[in-house]
């Protein structure tokens, strides 16, 4: 049990550590709040790779604290609660993509970084939600794409696209669940919102929304624009950081419980414990992350 302030315990306990708090926009506002820099996966990857800190405490899924250790894998990074996971990077295993690989095997294999180091390994390029259409367009049109493992993202690129994709049956459970019936409630409740909405969403959400971008993206559209009332179709966390960045907005979320509990597991309380015992310490096998490495490494160049 720690004594004393937690948020002073972690200040000090930083400096010690010559650590960086790294926080996705899904995390609790006391976590975006004590964290030296919030972002979505690709802002998150981005300063894992940048920064000079000795020590990466990861605030997010393990996925993004895996792609943290391959991009900086002399560095210590630290998942505070080892069980948070992301249902849908748990849709794709590396064996299973192997297997597609073999009935396509022409294929460029482009993967969203919502996956295990395993399945990266296994792929020629990520993508996030920010830059998937960027790193599909830089692909050879002649070229096959089978997409991991979002296919409402894949979806969504194919709209934008036109390019055909093999797409993999894997979803976000907390985007996927978002139903046409509940953006229209909101909608009348709302008249003069903009529907703004995630990728992840369903094709029928997509279609109907006024803007579809990643977390990044929303906050940037939702500054930028002159509307006032917006109708969010992302996680619940999310509500938090818009506010912070555009307190002059309303934002409706989409549905009530728009909550991914994967993404509510770390608290102060667990994070400065996990600061003081040094766990969980994320470890990625060497053969696995050099490849890996190739594929997210292919992705920061063209993005
Ligand atoms: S919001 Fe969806 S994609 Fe993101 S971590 Fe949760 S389950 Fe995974």
């Amino acid at each position: 049990m720690l004594k004393g302030n937690t948020g002073e315990y972690i200040a000090a306990r930083k400096k010690e550590l010559n650590a960086v708090i790294m926080a996705h926009y899904y995390q609790p506002p006391e976590i975006q709040d004590i964290a030296d820099f919030v972002g979505d996966s690709l802002q998150l990857a981005r300063q894992a790779a940048e920064s000079s800190a000795e020590v990466i405490i990861c605030c997010g899924v393990k996925f993004m604290a895996e792609s943290a250790k391959i991009l900086s894998p002399d560095k210590i990074v630290i998942l505070p609660c080892p069980d948070a996971g992301c249902p849908m990077a748990d849709m794709a295993t590396a064996s299973e993509l192997r297997k597609k690989k073999e009935q396509y095997p022409d294929a460029i294999v482009v993967t969203y970084v919502n996956t295990s180091a395993e399945v990266k390994a296994e792929s020629d390029i990520c993508c996030t939600s920010s830059n998937a259409l960027k790193v599909v367009r830089s692909i050879p049109e002649d070229k096959e794409i089978i997409f991991v493992p979002d296919k409402n993202l894949g979806r969504y690129i194919q709209t934008q696209t036109g390019r055909k994709m093999i797409l993999w049956d894997g979803y976000c459970p907390v985007h996927d669940r978002l139903t046409a019936d509940d953006l229209n409630k909101q909608r009348k409740l709302h008249p003069q919102a903009l529907t703004t909405v995630h990728p992840e969403c369903q094709p029928e959400i997509t279609a109907r929304a006024d803007a579809v971008r990643s977390t990044a993206g929303l906050l940037e559209y939702i500054k930028g624009s002159p509307a006032q009332e917006f109708i969010l179709g992302t996680e619940t966390g999310f509500v938090y950081t818009l506010n912070k960045h555009c307190p002059d907005k309303k934002v409706y979320l989409a549905y009530n419980d728009f909550i991914c509990p994967d993404m509510k597991f770390i608290t102060l309380e667990n994070l400065a414990l996990s600061m003081q015992n040094m766990e969980t310490q994320i470890e990625v096998d060497s053969q696995v992350s050099i490849k890996a490495r190739e594929a997210l490494e292919r992705m920061l160049n063209i993005s």
